[in-house]
């Protein structure tokens, strides 16, 4: 129905699932085989993960650690933004580097329904949004573009076809909120500026223009009746302003991921899986933001280096299972050999790279028997 495709909405129909997703327990060992492929060494790939806090972290860490042989160092914020602030310290811990980022949605698989994640350890095993952090921060957004689309209606006058509009939304002097790109909406005169031609109480109507008819294709006008806009206010139709403080620099609460959103959010708002596009958008920024300090970053010069970012599919657990089905679906990778030359791949090709991997891993360790040898083993004696 509407035709006009910008550039943020080419970009995120550029992130394929279908085709591309991995279960974890497969994604691994496929991994870790193609990062010995590069000539990393078995025993000398120091693996961190940059994942957000809540389920993403568990079962995935775990297959990481028992394929890479040690417990992974910690790059992870809340939301799945990259901490570009602990390179130095990440590389002194191993010869050969590797970084894994995802950014998470949950999924539950008998309402086919992406965003909920049944949580076993809470009194009822209730279904709370997933990524929380995700929906925390897109719940101020969806808010006022449910405003939006209550108070902007659509109605007839004679052979005029009308549009009026709540003040507020036309109120340009506000700090922030969702800004109408009016121009695109209403009829315009020589010099590209918009007329009412009524102004009521509380709204003000104008005719709208040919381009908005078109988008509206086949819409049916009631006459004087008037008709919410509803989800015909796409997203090529509206941006949002928002103050976004930087200065808040504290872990939990820094403001990256809602930064990250905030110029594709009339694309995830309008998404009939929000917490979804959100996460594959989120994971697309840091890739970009990630790769380009990991070249700049002093540690990590004379190594080699993978960096692969991508979503986690966190699946609720059924009845009898402890972990997530989580699956990984590959964006991007950024490989760094020792002399510092490097090239990123683009996710077809990393799919295909890991797809030609063995999933059998010769190199991965017993878990069980690692805790039970630490249980038994000699005691240490620490003098204070
Ligand atoms: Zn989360």
């Amino acid at each position: 129905m509407y035709s006009s495709i910008t550039s943020f909405g080419a970009s995120l129909a550029d992130f394929q699932i279908n085709g591309a997703m991995f279960r974890y327990s497969i994604f691994v060992p496929k991994f870790y085989n193609w990062c010995k492929s590069l000539g990393f060494e078995a025993g000398k790939i120091m693996p961190s993960r940059a994942f957000c806090s809540d389920e993403s972290q568990g079962y995935p860490i775990i297959l990481i650690t028992k394929h890479f042989g040690t417990f992974p160092f910690n790059h992870g914020r809340v939301g799945g933004i990259v901490a570009t602030d602990r390179h130095g310290p990440h590389a002194e811990h191993g010869q050969d580097m590797v970084i894994i980022q995802a950014s998470h949605v949950g999924y539950d698989d008998s309402s086919h329904h992406f965003g909920c994640y049944k949580r076993l350890q809470t009194s009822s095993h209730d279904n709370s949004p997933s990524c929380g952090k995700v929906h925390a921060v897109l719940s101020w957004y969806i808010n006022e573009y449910n405003f939006a689309k209550d108070n902007i209606y659509l109605s007839q006058n004679g052979k005029d076809r009308l549009i009026t509009i709540d003040n507020q939304l036309l109120n340009e002097n506000r700090e922030e909120g969702l800004f109408l790109h009016l121009e695109r909406i209403v009829e315009v005169d020589e010099n590209g500026e918009t007329h009412p031609i009524k102004t009521l109480s509380t709204a003000k109507s104008y005719r709208v223009s040919s381009r908005f008819q078109k988008m509206l294709g086949d819409f049916e006008w009631q006459g004087s009746k008037r008709q919410k806009i509803g989800d015909r206010l796409v997203p090529e139709l509206f941006q949002f302003k928002r103050i976004i403080d930087e200065t808040i620099t504290d872990m939990e609460n820094d403001r990256f991921l809602e930064k990250n959103l905030l110029n594709p959010m009339p694309w995830i708002v309008t998404s009939p899986a929000p917490l979804l596009m959100a996460a594959q958008v989120n994971t697309q920024v840091e890739f970009d933001r990630t790769f380009r300090t990991i070249a700049k970053e002093h540690g990590y010069r004379g190594k080699k280096l993978v960096f692969i970012a991508g979503l986690n599919i966190d699946i609720s657990p059924q009845p009898g299972q402890l972990f997530p089905l989580t699956k990984f679906v590959p964006w991007a990778a950024y490989v760094q050999d020792r002399d510092d030359s490097f090239f990123t791949l683009e996710q077809q090709e990393l799919v295909d790279i890991l797809n030609r991997q063995s999933s059998e891993n010769a190199d991965q360790i017993d878990l069980e028997d690692a805790i039970h040898k630490m249980g038994v083993a000699k005691e240490v004696k620490v003098f204070v």
